[in-house]
């Protein structure tokens, strides 16, 4: 490694993987883990693993993916986090919020949202403020049709400007964004904000498709009064139609891989040749990596 190019920043800080458990790890996900574990190590960073099964969690599957993980190489620190274990403390942040006068609850059906966001003025994407400024006697309406209002964040800004260490300065939109949903799950944006400052992350490497929630997530940080972790939102896998890389599109996990006659040593080498780099092992790669060097385009797996 060239120490010159590898100033450690914060030695006392963390990088992570946060995978939802929703089925195997595809040969994308495995390169995003890859990745995060490289910026980490590179940077002398813990490495630590959060699953995400909030929702969409599948039996079995938490256990692939950490298994596949290790097989590929690659370690991390402490025990693995789980959201599901840690709900007390998104209703404290959400408490704090409330509090503060910065939530409202939130009657809108999805095709209620869909709707009124397709008005001609509405920024794209954002929640339209429907239920911003309900009366009291509107919201008992509301509550007695026996509608499960969602907990929304009262925003203040309409747009953010975050830093990407590969996107650059990065402006997109915060809206009134849903922090707790009708069934009470935390929502992710809350979640993240929540478990990246409590885990003390400080680099936070996931693929780009996340690069249009992190405005909300960095001013949920600062509402919060939380720390902003760096961010490095790499470039997704995608198959040869240009579509995320899926089940359908042939051998993509590491056990249909094996199944097919490769190695895990042969799946790391397939995974850094697509980040232009030679290697069989997490290790060897570590002495090679070069941010600088990382591709800024998909990349697209015909394999
Ligand atoms: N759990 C999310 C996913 O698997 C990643 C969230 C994140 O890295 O912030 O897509």
């Amino acid at each position: 490694m060239n120490p010159a190019k590898f100033v450690p920043r914060s030695a006392a800080g963390h990088g992570r993987f946060a995978p939802s458990p929703s089925g195997d790890l595809h040969l994308g996900n495995l390169r995003t883990a890859l990745l995060a574990w490289l910026f980490a190590r590179s940077t002398g960073r813990g490495f630590v693993l959060r699953v995400e099964d909030l929702d969409r969690a599948r039996s079995g599957s938490e256990e692939h993916q950490l298994a596949d993980l290790a097989a590929i190489g690659l370690d991390w620190d402490g025990d693995v986090v789980r959201q599901s274990e840690r709900l007390p403390r998104y209703e404290t942040a959400i408490a704090r919020l409330h509090d503060a006068g910065s939530t409202y609850e939130c009657f809108c059906t999805r095709r209620e949202i869909q709707q009124a966001a397709s008005a001609p003025h509405a920024p794209q994407g954002a929640y339209p403020g429907t239920c911003r400024d309900l009366t009291n006697s509107e919201r008992a309406a509301l509550r007695a049709t026996g509608r499960a209002p969602a907990l929304r964040l009262r925003a203040t800004v309409n747009e953010l400007t975050i830093t990407d260490e590969l996107h650059g300065r990065y402006t997109g939109v915060v809206d009134d964004f849903v922090l707790r949903r009708g069934d009470l799950t935390p929502a992710y944006n809350l979640a993240v904000v929540v478990d990246d400052a409590e885990q003390k992350i400080d680099q936070v490497v996931r693929g780009d498709d996340l690069l249009p929630s992190t405005p909300r997530q960095v001013y949920l940080a600062h509402t919060l009064g939380l720390p902003v972790p760096a961010y490095v939102h790499v470039p997704l896998a995608l198959n040869s139609q240009g579509q995320r890389l899926a089940k359908r599109d042939g051998p993509v996990t590491l056990a249909d891989h094996l199944a097919a006659g490769r190695t895990t040593s042969d799946v790391v080498a397939i995974i850094a040749a697509s980040l232009q780099l030679n290697g069989t092992t997490p290790a060897e790669l570590l002495d090679r990596f070069d941010p600088a060097q990382l591709p800024r385009t998909p990349w697209v797996v015909t394999q």
